[in-house]
């Protein structure tokens, strides 16, 4: 009988709590932190806390994305949803905001929780936290069926990869059996905060569909590993194409030279980057935000050091759920001719050619 890898016998272990956490890094956590633990809970999978450089402790770009951080409960900001999800709501678990897309949340769970999270109001739910429903699921499919402008589904969450094998599959098949549906994305951050999750079957299953994307969330160049990488490449290895979105964080990536290493390291091995998001002003997350003009900084850096390849769109979420816009850190459009101003502030006019 062939002996199972010692990959595929090891189970993955995560870390539900701070006092798990201080123990098995063997650091002492600020006592203030364990009441931001009661407001929004800790989960961090053990790949992901071993990314964690102990000697830069508080300051670890891996740290500051799954420990809690006290500004979690002092921000000022008292919007849950300033994406308005809940209006766009067409039946349970079906979000429907831009006419030819959708999005399907399959689940509230997710591997590791990270803290700028957009959707940290799932996280109160408790015990209650729950997958999709196959009655759900059936509603979500006949409204698809009955809206056939819809061409692109995303499949979101939570994480759509702490599915098994077999539940994704049963939701692809039923999202791509409308007939409508040309492309489904699946946005994970599994690949970065547990990448053996992307096993044989996961990628064996993934090729059965057309039109499927997989769209990643690196957000530094420390989470680039030979795991991760691996991970990715077996996606992309099976014709499965790669995108990645990142967001801009403060005291984390909000620094071109950093940003410019994590996206260089993303395409050297094939992984498109797509957007870089301002964080939304979601309550318990305020601290991270940069502040547009930040990421209009970075993208001025980027026009002159970074390919088109390389370089993402920055997008904001408009409010009251407006939907999101890509911002250009140049060009602006006075009727007559688009200015560009380039990073030392020097205007260029380039007249409309009629
Ligand atoms: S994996 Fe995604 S949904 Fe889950 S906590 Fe992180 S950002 Fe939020």
């Amino acid at each position: 009988m062939p002996q199972k890898s010692k990959t595929a016998r090891r189970k993955v272990k995560f870390f539900y709590s701070l006092k798990d956490i201080e123990e098995n890094l063997c650091v002492k956590i600020p006592k203030d932190l364990y009441a931001v633990e009661k407001e929004y809970p800790v989960l961090v999978s053990e790949y992901y806390l071993n990314l964690i450089n102990k000697n830069n402790i508080p300051d670890d770009p891996i740290w500051k994305q799954c420990i809690p951080d006290i500004s979690e409960l002092s921000d000022s900001t008292s919007d849950e949803d300033p994406q308005c999800e809940k209006k766009y709501i067409s039946v349970p678990k079906l979000i429907h905001r831009y006419k030819d897309r959708a999005l399907l949340l399959v689940t509230t769970r997710c591997t590791t929780q990270c803290r700028f999270c957009f959707r940290k109001r799932y996280w109160k739910q408790g015990t209650a936290r729950q997958d999709i429903s196959d009655n759900e699921l059936k509603n979500a499919i006949n409204y698809l069926k009955t809206h056939p402008e819809i061409k692109e589904v995303l499949l979101s969450g939570g994480d759509p990869l702490i599915l098994s094998n077999s539940k994704l599959d049963y939701i692809l098949n039923a999202v791509c059996s409308t007939g409508t549906i040309e492309v489904v994305r699946i946005a994970s951050r599994v690949p970065v905060t547990n990448p053996a999750r992307i096993n044989d079957g996961f990628v064996k299953m993934l090729s059965k569909y057309d039109g499927v994307w997989v769209v990643t969330h690196f957000n530094h160049p420390n989470e680039v590993t030979h795991e991760s990488m691996d991970a990715c490449k077996k996606i992309i290895s099976a014709g499965i194409p790669v995108l990645n979105q990142t967001v801009l964080l403060k005291g984390i990536n909000d620094n071109p030279e950093v940003l410019e290493k994590l996206f260089r390291s993303l395409i050297k091995n094939k992984i498109k980057p797509h957007y870089l998001f301002h964080v939304d002003p979601v309550k318990g997350v305020k601290h991270f935000a940069t502040g547009i003009e930040k990421g209009l900084e970075i993208l001025r850096y980027f026009r002159k050091n970074l390919s088109s390849v390389a370089t993402p769109h920055f997008s904001i979420d408009l409010p009251e759920g407006g939907g999101k816009v890509s911002l250009q850190a140049s060009y602006s459009k006075d009727g007559i001719s688009f200015e560009s101003v380039d990073e030392k502030g020097i205007i260029t006019y380039y007249p409309e050619l009629k």
